[in-house]
Formats: structure tokens, C-alpha cells, sequence
């Protein structure tokens, strides 16, 4: 997919992200969890698909047989259904003066992490819910001296025909480190919270606890589904630590050199002259930079591709552009330059983006954007062609 003479020469630089990746990654995820019985895949495609495209990359993951989607907000949900979704569709994120109405109108089953909020969609209803139970992350969900409150109003409401209550979930907080003790805790904890739901009278379609980390590394945590976001995106949840199992990046991020030269011996690069040259030095200007989410803190860090080899970053990244040390002749405007792909060729990796900046690869992908144009193909890994190409901004 990278540098392939029959793509168009974008004008500057593009996001290509690889729909043919997100269905293989989907098809892993699912045989994956499907070895012990049935369990049902949610392909989380938040924040615009991390970056991906969200209405795209949620039309490939059903493709491949995605069981549900997951979205953070209700806006992201209507903007699904508008886009002609009508599968099982979460959201697990109001805040006040959310639309439930149009949620529920929509079809898309919201979460409640509180009894004022469950009384809020059961006005609107008759709502499908789900209801989210904090084990320990201490963010979002109902806390442990809620649940059987929480349990007994939905279980009422339910009774009532206002609402069913079709979920039970909660959310890891370290699943990316296996031997957390967290992991342990929460899971038992979920657990106590399933037993308390079934003696207040719930019966949910699904119960979930697992991201991607827990799905690659906790089968005792699948439960009934297990909503994988970075995964979907042939991302690791946990460098270094999750099996392979054969997940391919569907991100690409490239661009052309604007301009290339000689800074000679003694001179330094870009704002502040974080850098000088020790000897005259070939670098090219790519026109990209933290206005297109590159984080600054890549400056003398981090590495992109060009002419089969990788390729340090000089001085700070700016607004617009950074620049980067080549070597040789001065190769010509226009030069293909990629600052991440799927690794296949050697180019660096967005999680090789994240070790060079102290961050995770969630966020390199999230916050590529800006001006870039995104493009989305569908590669054939055994035959490499593309079936169809079109530009989505
Ligand atoms: C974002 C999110 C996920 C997906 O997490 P990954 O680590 O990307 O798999 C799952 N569940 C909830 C509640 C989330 O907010």
C-alpha cells in the first residue's frame, strides 16, 4: 500500500488507511475469542475510528463480522445510523443535556452509570440500557455502594416496561500489564456485581469487561463480548507483552518533500537550533507538522521513510513542516516521505512513533489529522490491488 506507483500523487501529504487491514483485523479478533464458545466482538470506533475514519472503518469491521459497535458518545451513534448502521450500536458516554430521545429513537442502546441518569433515559423511553459498573478504574460507572441501588431502580423500571436493561459492563484499568493485581481485583469485582444484578432480577442479553489487551491476554475476562478499539486497528494494546497474533496496521501517514539542501557544517536546524549539523548535511523539509497532530516532542526523536531507509527527524517539528537528516545526493521535490505505516517495507510504525514521543499508539493515530487529506483503499494483501479508492476529506 505504501508508495505504489497507481496511487495518486497526493499534493501534499494524506492519511491512507487500509480498510482491507481493519476487516483482517476483525476476522482475528473474532476466531480469537470464538476457540472457548460464543463470545460477540464490538469494534470500538470512537473519535473517529482512533483516527481511521469512523463511519469507514465501522462499515469494514461489520464486513467482517462485527457483532457490535461501540461509540463514546451519542452524537457518534447518530452519526453511524445516519450513515445507514442499523446493527447492535453502544454508547457509554452522556453528559447533560444529551439527546437520549434521538438516541433511543435511533435504536442505539446508551449506558448508565448512575440511577439519576438511568431515571433520565427511562423518561425517554422505552429504552434499551446498559449499566456500567465501576471495578476499580474510578472513572466512569456506578461505584460498589451504588450497584444494588442502581440494580433495584433498573430492575423497577424494567418491571414498569420503561426500559430493558440489556447490558452489564465495566472497564479495565491496567489490562495492558497482565500481572497488575488490579486485573485480578477488578475481574472478581465484576463478578460480585453480575451476582448482586441477578438477585435484584436483571437478566442482560451481554455482560463485558475486556478491551483489546484483556481479549489478547485475559480469556477469563470475555464474558459475552469484548470490545476491542486499538486491536480493530492492527494496533498492540500491550507492546511488548500481547501474543502475536497477526494484526496488520491500517494506518499509513505520508507526504512529499517540499524542498531539500545542504545545511553546511556548524549550522543548526529549525526553531531554537535544537540540532547542528557536525558536517554538511542533506535534509528535506516534509510539510507536516503538530498543525497536522505530529506531536512537537518528535523533534530529534523520532524517524520517518524515505528512499528505502528510516530516516531521523532534525530540530523541532513546527506548525507546518519538519525537517529531516537524508543522505546523499539531494533527491527531488516530491520524494515520498512516510512517518508510519504498517512496518512491512522497514518504515517506522506508529508505535515506533510512540516509544521515540512517551506515549501510547492510541494517541499517535487519534491525533493525526489536521490538514491532511484521508484516503481510504482496500488492499488485497495476496494479490495487492486496490478495489476501490475514494477520498473521505
Ligand atoms: C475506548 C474503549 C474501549 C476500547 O479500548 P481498546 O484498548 O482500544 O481496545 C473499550 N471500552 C471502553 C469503555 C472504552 O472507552
Amino acid at each position: 500500500m505504501i508508495a505504489r506507483m497507481s496511487d495518486p500523487v497526493p499534493t501534499r501529504a494524506e492519511i491512507v488507511v487500509d480498510l482491507a487491514a481493519v476487516r483482517h483485523n476483525v476476522r482475528i479478533l473474532k476466531d480469537l475469542v470464538s476457540v472457548d464458545g460464543p463470545v460477540q466482538l464490538m469494534a470500538v470506533v470512537k473519535a473517529d475510528g482512533y483516527g481511521h475514519g469512523m463511519v469507514e472503518v465501522a462499515a469494514a469491521a461489520r464486513d467482517a463480522g462485527a457483532d457490535w459497535l461501540g461509540v463514546a458518545t451519542i452524537e457518534e451513534a447518530l452519526t453511524l445510523r445516519a450513515a445507514g448502521d442499523h446493527g447492535h450500536l453502544l454508547c457509554w458516554l452522556s453528559a447533560p443535556g444529551d439527546d437520549f430521545a434521538a438516541a433511543v429513537a435511533a435504536g442505539v442502546e446508551l449506558t448508565a452509570y448512575s440511577v439519576a441518569e438511568l431515571e433520565e433515559i427511562a423518561a425517554v423511553g422505552p429504552a434499551r440500557v446498559q449499566l456500567k459498573v465501576d471495578t476499580g478504574l474510578s472513572r466512569g460507572g456506578a461505584s460498589r455502594s451504588e450497584w444494588e441501588h442502581l440494580f433495584a431502580v433498573a430492575s423497577d423500571l424494567e418491571r414498569q416496561g420503561r426500559i430493558t436493561v440489556t447490558g452489564i459492563w465495566s472497564h479495565f484499568a491496567a489490562s495492558d500489564e497482565p500481572a497488575h493485581p488490579a486485573n485480578d481485583a477488578q475481574e472478581a469485582a465484576f463478578r460480585e456485581a453480575l451476582a448482586l444484578a441477578d438477585a435484584a432480577g436483571l437478566d442482560p442479553d451481554v455482560t463485558h469487561l475486556a478491551n483489546s489487551a484483556a481479549t489478547l491476554l485475559r480469556p477469563s475476562s470475555h464474558f459475552d463480548l469484548v470490545r476491542c478499539g486499538i486491536a480493530t486497528y492492527g494496533l498492540d494494546p500491550a507492546p511488548g507483552t500481547s501474543p502475536r497474533v497477526g494484526l496488520r496496521p491500517a494506518m499509513t501517514v505520508r507526504a512529499r518533500l517540499v524542498m531539500s539542501k545542504v545545511v553546511r557544517a556548524g549550522e543548526g536546524v529549525s526553531y531554537g537550533h535544537t540540532w547542528y549539523a557536525d558536517e554538511d548535511t542533506t535534509v528535506g523539509v516534509v510539510p507536516v507538522g503538530y498543525g497536522e497532530g505530529v506531536p512537537r516532542a518528535a523533534g530529534n526523536t523520532a524517524h520517518v521513510w524515505v528512499d528505502d531507509s528510516q530516516r531521523p527527524i532534525r530540530g523541532r517539528v513546527c506548525m507546518d513542516q519538519l525537517v529531516v537528516e537524508l543522505h546523499g545526493e539531494l533527491p527531488p521535490t516530491g520524494t515520498e516521505v512516510v512517518l508510519f505505516g504498517p512496518g512491512d517495507l522497514g518504515e517506522p510504525t506508529a508505535q515506533d512513533w510512540a516509544d521515540a514521543v512517551d506515549t501510547i499508539s492510541y494517541e499517535i493515530v487519534t491525533r493525526v489529522g489536521g490538514r491532511l487529506t484521508r484516503r481510504h483503499v482496500h488492499t488485497d494483501t495476496d494479490t495487492d490491488t486496490e478495489d476501490s479508492v475514494r477520498t473521505t476529506r
